[in-house]
């Protein structure tokens, strides 16, 4: 079992966890849709990245503040037999399941929203509430999301998948479910703010205490080579123009910045920041002791 990476921001104490990982084949048209897949690949080989596999790690910031224990998204859970660790991490770490007071999810997406269910339905964490983007619950719980601006509008089988599960996942933590305002600031210590273009109501979730704060991109990285081109984008982004925006927005202000970032699918536990570099941006993770 892997030992949780632990941290603080001003008085807080946070620990990234791992859910394990999904694998989605082939890299190329998950990242970069519209590029050669030549060129993809001669960018991921560059990084010492494989081209038949994109591999998203699953990374899970618990923030402890006085009384709450506060998870930002929830894994994939048992939807792959690469992933649903975060449970037995959790116990392992002295945190069962029980005790999560709360979960902040960044958005629907079931690699963030599976882990909240075990497969036969009961609920994970069930003295947990569960805060979600207005925004978000609207888009997924209309009649019909609209896929035109994503690289989706060639997939019906993946829009399918999405708008059968997610609905349905959203339906049984309806009870858990409090429906967040775009900039809701929670617990005087966490706040969500706008990313949208991966999904509509996709949130960065800011975590701050005194003069420090740590941001969370949540799904603005699927991989390292999105810090050289922004502008590729994933497979899975619903308006594939406004993630490119967002993402180029994000990665400017946190290199002018230097501040700390965490970012949920590059390697665990995903903390670091982002610098400039030859090609675009950079990724400098910090190095967990022992790894
Ligand atoms: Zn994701």
């Amino acid at each position: 079992m892997q030992t949780p990476f632990t941290f603080r921001v001003g008085h807080l104490e946070l620990m990234v966890f791992s859910d394990g990982h999904q694998s989605l084949s082939p890299a190329h048209p998950m990242i970069g849709p519209y590029e050669q897949p030549s060129q993809v690949h001669h960018s991921l080989r560059a990084l010492l990245l494989p081209t038949d596999v994109l591999q998203l790690d699953l990374n899970i910031l618990l923030v402890r503040h006085q009384d709450r224990l506060i998870l930002i998204d929830a894994g994939l859970g048992q939807e792959d037999t690469t992933s649903g660790l975060l449970p037995a991490s959790l116990a392992a770490a002295g945190i069962p399941a029980t005790s999560i007071t709360d979960i902040v999810l960044t958005h629907a997406h079931s690699d963030h929203t599976g882990g909240l269910l075990h497969p036969d339905g009961p609920l994970v964490f069930p003295n947990a509430i569960v805060h979600l983007s207005q925004t978000e619950y609207d888009h997924w719980m209309q009649d019909q999301p609209d896929f035109s601006a994503s690289p989706l509008n060639i997939a019906p089988t993946m829009q399918t998948g999405l708008t059968t599960r997610i609905p349905q996942i959203l339906r049984t933590i309806r009870p858990q479910l409090r429906l967040a305002a775009p900039r809701a600031t929670l617990y005087d210590c966490i706040r969500l703010i706008p990313a949208p273009g991966h999904t509509s109501g996709h949130s960065m979730v800011e975590i701050f205490s005194g003069e420090e704060t740590l941001l969370h991109s949540a799904d603005l990285l699927h991989a390292a080579v999105l810090l050289q081109h922004p502008e590729w984008g994933m497979f899975y982004d619903m308006d594939f123009e406004q993630a490119a925006q967002t993402r180029e927005s994000f990665l400017q202000e946190a290199a002018n910045s230097g501040r700390m970032t965490m970012t949920y699918h590059l390697p665990w536990p995903g903390v670091g920041k982002i610098t400039r570099g030859d090609k675009g941006f950079k990724w400098e993770p910090v190095t967990p002791c022992g790894k």
